[in-house]
């Protein structure tokens, strides 16, 4: 039997040159629809929509083995179409663009690679460089805090750091690795304690793909890795009940980390889509960015957040999910929570289910008791999520101080291009976003209606 050949996006399109079947993507079908269609191993996928919705459709095809991908000519901007053909040529794919005039042109990839559903990038890169070193600059980023602003902070009271799981692993790696979710564990570990982390593993083996790593420091907000900064000298080391597995991760980290990214996410247990899409990026280094892309898509392809993967809060499983509705990363996440005890289970996944408002890896605020309804929030209270690159204590106090001016109280998040506004009975408050706009509203949680 013939490949199918699979439509999706909206658009009109004529498909002369098809011939057998065609199978075209169910409005309103969200994620799922598409998913049904890319199980009937399709010869050819054909992309009507523009903007995310096509792009994103494009890349999940060809990250899915589609070996053919058309776009509707003109629907993607040029940069973007060069995006998706790198991405095809890196998986061994064709794109190509149509239209009923000049039918199919092949494209080529050329230019600079874009990271797309990412603040932008010149502008947040200039952004951080020019906050280094001054703490209320740095907790500014993308923030119009004008003088009204700077003295509702100073008047404000910090908003309280959200709590910690009383008990939690630090390391919620290490709980599916013993669920035997993974073949193999991989620690980034401090060279004093490895040791240590040898101990908490009695029965595997330990592969080390350098004997003495680069030290490794993390920028403040974006989370980037930086090798060769200063830093704690720290040492890249593989577990696993099969010393093969354990040798094999480490050596394939020895030859390039980034070059062997599918394997080693294999061995580490991965989920293959979500492999496939973190492989597809333009960058990867930057954290808060794929926070950024990750959302993009997961509305792009009408996934839903599941907030079993609220990553802002707390990375349940260690890789960044093809999208925050991954039905394989979140069984992944269930099978975690699922093996702790009962009292840590239930506060971690109430911890998670809530809406978040991320701006990058220093500055994220967890909305209470929230309802969403379109694109508001009503909310009675706000926290202010542990960081995982943070900024200096001055930087972090003075951020803490003007989302407690923003938030007190409770009311209505919505969030525009311009601005963050939050209503309540008897107040409006709008603080306005400038370059590199970061803030990305995280629905995870919070009842709709
Ligand atoms: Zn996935």
């Amino acid at each position: 039997m013939r490949q199918p050949v699979i439509l999706l996006g909206k658009g009109e399109v004529s498909l002369a040159a098809a011939d057998g079947d065609v199978h075209v993507e169910p409005e309103g079908a969200g994620l799922e629809g598409i998913e049904a269609l890319l199980a009937k191993d399709p010869r050819a996928a054909v992309v009507t929509s523009g903007g995310d919705e096509g792009f994103f459709r494009a890349s999940l095809c060809l990250e899915r083995g589609v070996k053919a991908v058309v776009l509707r000519r003109g629907a993607l901007e040029q940069a973007r179409e060069w995006e998706l053909a790198a991405r095809a040529r890196s998986f061994g794919r064709d794109l190509f663009v149509h239209d009923d005039t000049r039918g199919y042109e092949r494209v080529r990839a050329g230019g600079e690679r874009v990271q797309v559903g990412a603040p932008e990038v010149a502008a947040w890169e200039m952004a951080v460089r020019a906050a280094s070193g001054q703490s209320r600059q740095a907790a500014a980023i993308g923030l119009d805090v004008d003088a009204a602003w700077e003295k509702a902070a100073e008047a404000a009271a910090p908003l309280p750091m959200d709590a910690p799981v009383p008990g939690l692993s630090e390391n919620l790696e290490e709980v599916a690795f013993a669920n035997g979710d993974k073949p193999v564990l991989y620690l980034v570990v401090p060279t004093r304690s490895l040791d240590a982390a040898r101990a908490r593993h009695p029965g595997a083996a330990m592969a080390l793909a350098r004997a003495e790593a680069a030290p490794l420091a993390v920028e403040g907000a974006t989370g980037r890795r930086i090798e060769g900064a200063s830093g704690e000298a720290s040492v890249h080391a593989f577990f696993s009940t099969n010393p093969d597995l354990a040798a094999r991760a480490a050596s394939l980290w020895e030859q390039g980390s980034s070059r062997n990214a599918a394997a080693i996410g294999e061995l580490l247990g991965y989920p293959a889509c979500c492999t496939a899409a973190f492989v597809a990026l333009a960058d990867r280094r930057n954290n808060a960015a794929l926070v950024y892309v990750t959302a993009a898509r997961t509305r792009a392809l009408g996934a839903s957040f599941h907030s079993l993967l609220d990553v802002a809060v707390r990375r349940v499983v260690p890789f960044t999910p093809c999208s925050f509705g991954c039905a394989r990363a979140a069984s992944l996440a269930t099978r975690v929570v699922a093996s702790l005890p009962r009292a840590q289970a239930e506060a971690l996944t109430a911890a998670l289910a809530r809406p978040v408002l991320y701006l990058d890896e220093a500055r994220a605020v967890a909305l209470e008791n929230a309802r969403i309804e379109g694109a508001a929030i009503t909310f009675e209270s706000a926290r202010f999520l542990p960081a995982p690159a943070p900024l200096d204590p001055a930087g972090e106090l003075f951020a803490r101080k003007l989302f407690g001016a923003l938030f007190e109280g409770g009311g209505t998040l919505v969030c525009t291009d311009d601005f963050f506004e939050v209503r309540g009975a008897s107040f409006t408050r709008r603080l306005g976003r400038t370059s590199p706009r970061l803030g990305v509203l995280l629905p995870f949680g919070g009842s709709s209606g």
